[in-house]
């Protein structure tokens, strides 16, 4: 098929920005860049775009990972800790986490081998909802601290964006945030004087976590992931 055609249906672009991506020499097929494109191409032939690897329509797949506590979420570690991508049958090739949940959090977590998806569901303008629910010390947390969260706290990287925050008991909230920052629902409610003592991720974009039980993963189905794009 055409490579412009292929990253349409590989989910990166409409046919006519694909193209436009190929004419700036953004896509590599096995690794040499190709500017033509009508250049014919299938699942095999290694394309990529800013060098992230694009699977054929076929081939894609995404699938959603109750995490468990102690299971890193990158697909390597230096540390040879358990990952994430060891819970998902092996025969998908490489798979991506969509973003990122720490080490002693849990719950829901993305995989797919649709790097370009990936990227996607994580840069920041698309700002995706991710809902977690957060077990916090000090308790009960005052409805002031609730308004904190709310209007968006200053951390050392500047102040988060509004959140939607929830009590739902004196010591468990459920925030909704768009950002994705390194730690950043850990140190909101440490800003606010409540240190986080569980997280658990129970909502991505429209996804929900359910009742998909600790390291168990299920795939996606196709509507579920056109929900995703
Ligand atoms: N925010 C955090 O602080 N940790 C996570 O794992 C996810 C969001």
């Amino acid at each position: 098929m055409r490579l412009a055609k292929f990253l349409a249906h590989g989910g990166v672009a409409s046919r006519r920005t694909s193209e436009e991506i190929i004419r700036e020499g953004r896509v590599t097929v096995g690794g040499e860049i190709v500017t033509d494109p009508a250049r014919d191409v299938d699942a095999s032939s290694g394309v990529a775009v800013d060098g992230v690897p694009v699977a054929g329509e076929e081939a894609r797949v995404v699938f959603a990972v109750n995490k468990p506590m102690g299971y890193v979420s990158t697909a390597k570690d230096t540390h040879d800790r358990r990952k994430v991508t060891d819970l998902v049958p092996g025969r998908h090739g490489r798979l991506y986490p969509v973003g990122r949940l720490d080490v002693d959090s849990t719950g829901l977590l993305l995989l797919t081998n649709d790097g370009a998806l990936a990227h996607r569901l994580t840069h920041p303008s698309f700002e995706v909802a991710k809902t977690y629910k957060v077990k916090v010390a000090k308790g009960p947390v005052s409805q002031r601290a609730v308004e904190r969260l709310r209007a968006g706290v200053k951390l050392e990287d500047g102040r988060t964006a509004p959140a939607r925050v929830v009590r739902v008991s004196g010591t468990v909230l459920e925030l909704t945030i768009h950002e994705g920052r390194k730690h950043q629902v850990r140190r909101m409610c440490e800003a606010v004087g409540h240190p986080v003592v569980a997280l658990e991720r129970v909502k991505f974009g429209p996804l929900e976590l359910g009742d998909l039980a600790p390291g168990k993963t299920r795939r996606l189905s196709a509507p579920e992931v056109e929900r995703l794009r």
